[in-house]
């Protein structure tokens, strides 16, 4: 199964992504981790993307392409793939489409989990990440066991640079300007989604999509 999850961040693309990259067993590709994971490695993606992310402002669209040819063509995403976090402008859907043209598959499912900002910026405000494994936890609904510390590695818990509230705010304004017109590009095929109601609420609406 071929997936893209839209919305804006902090609508819950990652936790629900998490389900249902396990219950379809389907590899989980976030250009968010990727990006991150690079800055950690201070590679040269890491180095010219982090003064972009720090500010809550895209990477520019040919690094994000590159990044993605890259990782589709790896063995594990014969099968399928959830795409989140991509694309998040016209020129990446355009890329995308050309792409999965010339690898002669498509997409089978469009999912946009729409959320109000103010509910975003009262849901980011309370996340914290694990530097170390990646592990994301939220004061309002995935309290870690013990304060600051992650349950899984027991790492030193953070806020994201750009989880802060002048970030997310740029975030939100970025999302609309360039990410939202999406929603009109795959208007044939995307399905909404309420993302203000529980957690396992939207698990149950996307999952009756995708069944
Ligand atoms: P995320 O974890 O998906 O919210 O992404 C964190 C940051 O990484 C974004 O605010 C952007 O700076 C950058 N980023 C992630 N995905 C993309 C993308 N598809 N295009 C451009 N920038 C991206």
């Amino acid at each position: 199964m071929r997936v893209i999850l839209l919305g804006p961040p902090g609508c819950g693309k990652g936790t629900q992504a998490e389900v249902i990259c396990k219950t379809f067993d389907i590899p989980h590709i976030s250009t968010g981790d990727i990006l991150r994971n690079n800055v950690k490695r201070n590679t040269e993606i890491g180095l010219s993307a982090k003064k972009y992310m720090d500010i809550g402002s895209l990477v520019p669209d040919e690094i994000i392409i590159q990044m993605i040819k890259e990782r589709l063509l790896e063995d594990d995403c014969k099968e399928g793939f959830l795409l989140d976090g991509f694309p998040r402008t016209i020129t990446q859907a355009e890329s995308l489409d050309n792409l999965l043209e010339q690898m002669s598959i498509s997409l089978d499912h469009i999912i946009n989990i729409d959320v109000p900002d103010e509910d975003i910026i009262n849901r980011i405000s309370k996340r914290l990440s694990c530097a170390n494994c990646g592990e994301v936890y939220n004061l309002l609904y995935k309290v870690p066991k013990k304060e600051m510390t992650c349950d899984s590695c027991g790492f030193k818990l953070h806020q994201r640079e750009d989880d802060k509230e002048e970030v997310i705010r740029n975030r939100l304004e970025v999302y609309r300007k360039q990410t939202a017109p999406l929603i009109k590009y795959y208007k044939k095929k995307i399905k909404n989604i309420n993302g203000s109601k529980n957690i396992s609420e939207v698990t149950n609406d996307i999952l009756d999509i995708l069944k």
